[in-house]
C-alpha cells in the first residue's frame, strides 16, 4: 500500500481529472453548513468542514430504495444500483459507522443492495481539520479510523498525505499525477494532527470509558432518567434519521392499477417514532415514549456491540443527533454520564 504527498493545487487537478471520468461526491457547503453532493469542480470540494447535515451511509442505504419488481406469473427482478462513485472526504468517526454497517448487513443475513454499493464505492477518508461544537468522537475511540477506508487523507498545510487502504486505493492514488513519496517529516506532521484529534474531537466528554457502556447499562434499565428525558420528547426521530449507525427500515410492496404488477421498496425507520414496533392487532411493543428513548441508547451501547463486538459502540461520537433535538434530550453523553452519576463504575 503507497503513501505520498501531493501539493494542494495538484490535488485539485486530479480532483477536477476524476470528476471528468465518473460520479464524485464530496463535501459542499450549505449556507453556513455542509453536506455531501455530487461534485461538478474541485473548487466545491471542503475538506475542511466540522459536520455534515447527513453521514454518508444514504449513499449505500438510500432513504428509499425499490428492491424489486413484480408481476404475477412472471416473476421478479430484483433491482440494483450499478453505478461506481467515489466518495471523498468522510470523516473518520462517519467511516467507523460505515464499517459497522458492513458487518451489520453481511452477519446473519447478507444485503445484496447494501454490499453492492459498497462494492461500487471507493471511500477516501479525510482527517478532521475543524472540529464540529458537539463531537465526541475522542470519547468513543473514532477520532481516527485505521481501516474500511480505500484512500486516507490528511491537510497537512500546504499538501495532503494520501495514503492506500486497498487495491481500489492504490488505483485510485495512480491515477494521481505529481506525487512524491510521503516524506519522514510529512509522515509525523500527520502523526501529529491525529494523535491531537485523538483528545481534541471531545466537546462533550463521557466519565467512563466506551466499553464500560455495556456493563453501565445493564443496571440501568429500571433508571428515572428514561422518564424524565422523555417527557419533552417530541418522537420527531430526527435522532435516528441524523445518524450515521442507525439502519433501521420498513419494507413495503406498492402494487400498481393494473393489480398484477409491483414494486418492492425499503424506506428508513427510526425507533423513536410512534408506531416503529406496531404490529398486526394492533399490538405496540414500545408504545412509551421514555421506553423508545432508551431502546436508543440501549441499542447504541449495548445490543448493537452485544451483536458485533463489545469493544464497538454503535455511537460514534458524531453528535449530530444533540444538534438534530429541539428539546435538547438527545446527547448520549449527557446521559450516559448521568447514569455514571448515579450508579457509578465497577
Ligand atoms: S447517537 Fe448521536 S452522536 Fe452517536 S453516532 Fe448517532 S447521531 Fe452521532
Ligand atoms: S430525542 Fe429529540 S430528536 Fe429524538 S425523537 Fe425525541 S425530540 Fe426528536
Amino acid at each position: 500500500m503507497k503513501t505520498v504527498t501531493i501539493d494542494k493545487n495538484a490535488f485539485r487537478r486530479f480532483v477536477d481529472g476524476i470528476i471528468k471520468q465518473q460520479r464524485v461526491i464530496g463535501v459542499c457547503a450549505k449556507g453556513d453548513r455542509f453536506d455531501f453532493e455530487q461534485l461538478e469542480s474541485a473548487d466545491q470540494l471542503r475538506l475542511d468542514y466540522d459536520v455534515t447535515l447527513q453521514p454518508p451511509k444514504k449513499y449505500f442505504l438510500p432513504p428509499v430504495e425499490t428492491l424489486l419488481t413484480y408481476e404475477v406469473g412472471d416473476g421478479y427482478k430484483s433491482v440494483y444500483d450499478d453505478t461506481e462513485f467515489v466518495l471523498l472526504g468522510v470523516h473518520p468517526y462517519d467511516m467507523v459507522a460505515l464499517n459497522q454497517l458492513d458487518k451489520l448487513f453481511t452477519q446473519d443475513n447478507f444485503d445484496t443492495h447494501y454490499m453492492k454499493r459498497r462494492h461500487n464505492a471507493t471511500i477516501v477518508v479525510c482527517d478532521v481539520i475543524s472540529p464540529s461544537k458537539n463531537v465526541f468522537a475522542s470519547s468513543m475511540g473514532t477520532a481516527t479510523v485505521k481501516d474500511g477506508f480505500d484512500v486516507l487523507l490528511t491537510d497537512i498545510g500546504n499538501a495532503f498525505v494520501m495514503e492506500s487502504g486497498s487495491k481500489k486505493g492504490d488505483s485510485f492514488i495512480a491515477k494521481a499525477q505529481d506525487v512524491v513519496d510521503s516524506s519522514e517529516k510529512d509522515l509525523q506532521a500527520r502523526h501529529k494532527i491525529q494523535a491531537e484529534n485523538e483528545k481534541r474531537l471531545n466537546n462533550h466528554k463521557l466519565k467512563c470509558e466506551a466499553s464500560y457502556l455495556p456493563k453501565l447499562l445493564e443496571k440501568a434499565y429500571d433508571h428515572p432518567v428514561w422518564e424524565e428525558k422523555a417527557k419533552t420528547c417530541f418522537s420527531c426521530g430526527s435522532c435516528n434519521l441524523v445518524c450515521p449507525t442507525c439502519y433501521c427500515f420498513n419494507v413495503q410492496d406498492d402494487v400498481n392499477w393494473d393489480f398484477i404488477s409491483g414494486k418492492r421498496q425499503r424506506a428508513w425507520d427510526g425507533c423513536l417514532l410512534d408506531g416503529f414496533t406496531k404490529v398486526a392487532g394492533e399490538h405496540e411493543f414500545r408504545k412509551k415514549r421514555a421506553d423508545r428513548f432508551r431502546h436508543r441508547l440501549y441499542r447504541k451501547c449495548k445490543y448493537v456491540p452485544e451483536k458485533i463486538s463489545s469493544q464497538i459502540m454503535s455511537c460514534v461520537g458524531c453528535g449530530r443527533c444533540v444538534g438534530a433535538c429541539l428539546p435538547d434530550i438527545a446527547n448520549p453523553v449527557k446521559v450516559y454520564n448521568r447514569l455514571v452519576d448515579d450508579l457509578g463504575i465497577k
